[in-house]
């Protein structure tokens, strides 16, 4: 049988998560999340409704390059992917750094810690592993957002208790609703004295968060960046959060699937970009398809810097390779073999010219009948 989940048929027909569960909901299912997994006939019910015609493609005579069903023999748990977003100055960027630094801290042979878009940490207490992407407002995540991509499993939104709920909070709680991405508040800088806690609490309830401190489900942690106080309890939280989600993947025997987080070019090297892996394991020698792009895999490296020999589910990893510069926020996907991802390249190279002449046309035609 074929199977594909609500996330990656939300991917490719390029409509939002969100839209697609409203849809099935409507539809009757029930207790839909982005990991629900479709039969075929339903995938086409549900594709029909965004008036997309499924063709449930033969393998061998596929021209493009397409995302493979659910294994579900195969699936595995994977680490949370993990977003920061708040206000300006309530300290993103502090508690991204505290977090990168300890987890750093904790392996033997680190390196010189690198930006490149995303890093890894492993809790303290469960020894768990939590993806952080760190560029929030980067073009790549408009790009994945406005695609209805769910690259992030989990938002952390952080709230700077001597400032309470600020425009760019209001901003992302609309964000968060928006797509139905599962969130914790971090109240940030806890180390001041006489920040009044409670009240950034009753301002969050007041914008439809519905906090734990008043018998709701998105839990709150006080924290502060600055002095690390309860920062181990926050990546707690994300653990406890990421276990109930159930997120799942295929570790292997899939085709890699993956985004482009962000791209360079390095001197010596060439094209090397950050991909997270969603499915599969990337290793040396694969063949990867991003955009109007490809890549034969000629080495990987960790955001220390190390070399490393393959980078599996919600791993963000530096590949090498590319013949082309990748752009951010592009999905990524396996082929076969060379030949297959020259010519998925060479097809969307030439969809994109046909769409873009048609829309000439129409804007000619336009035009015209304005001038009637
Ligand atoms: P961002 O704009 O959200 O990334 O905020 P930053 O991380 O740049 O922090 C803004 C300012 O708040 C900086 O001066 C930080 O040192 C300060 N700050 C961040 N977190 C804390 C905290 O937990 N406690 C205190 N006292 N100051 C903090
Ligand atoms: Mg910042």
């Amino acid at each position: 049988p074929e199977f594909i989940t609500v996330s990656n048929l939300a991917t490719i027909m390029h409509v939002p998560l969100n839209k697609i569960i409203k849809s099935m909901e409507d539809l009757g299912f029930e207790n839909v999340r982005h990991n629900y997994i479709l039969e075929k006939d339903n995938a086409i019910l549900i594709a029909d409704e965004f008036n997309f015609e499924a063709i449930v493609l033969n393998a061998n005579t596929v021209e493009d390059i397409f995302s493979e069903p659910v294994k579900p023999g195969k699936l595995k748990p994977r680490p949370p992917v993990v977003t920061i977003m708040g206000h300006v100055d309530h300290g993103k960027t502090t508690i991204l750094d505290y977090l990168r630094k300890s987890s750093v801290v904790e392996q033997e042979f680190g390196g010189i810690t690198q930006h490149i878009g995303a890093f890894t940490a492993i809790t303290p207490e469960s020894k768990k592993q939590i993806t952080f992407l760190d560029t929030p407002g980067h073009a790549a995540f408009l790009k994945m957002r406005e695609r209805g991509a769910i690259v992030t499993d989990i938002v952390i939104l952080v709230v700077a208790a001597d400032d309470s709920v600020m425009p760019q909070t209001i901003e992302a709680i609309k964000h968060i609703k928006k797509t139905g991405v599962p969130l914790i508040v971090a109240i940030n800088k806890c180390d001041k004295h006489g920040v009044n806690i409670d009240k950034v609490v009753g301002d969050l309830a007041s914008h439809d968060i519905d906090v734990e401190d008043y018998g709701g489900e998105t839990q709150t942690v006080r924290v502060s960046g600055k002095t690390g106080l309860n920062m181990d309890k926050l990546e707690e939280a994300i653990i406890t959060l990421s276990e109930m989600l159930e997120l799942q993947t295929e570790p292997d025997g899939v085709a890699n699937e993956g985004w482009i987080i962000e791209s360079k070019v390095e001197k010596g090297v060439g094209y090397v970009a950050t991909v997270l892996v969603r499915r599969g394991t990337v290793k040396n020698g694969d063949i990867l398809v991003a955009g109007n792009t490809y890549c034969k895999v000629r080495g990987l490296r960790d955001e220390n810097g190390n070399s490393i020999k393959k980078a599996g589910p919600s791993s963000p990893a530096q590949v090498f390779g590319w013949k082309e510069l990748p752009v951010g926020g592009e999905f990524v996907i396996q082929a076969k073999d060379e030949r297959r991802a020259r010519k998925a390249v060479s097809h969307r190279i030439a969809r994109e010219k046909a769409i873009k002449q048609r829309e000439e046309v129409e804007q000619i035609n336009e035009q015209r009948s304005e001038e009637v």
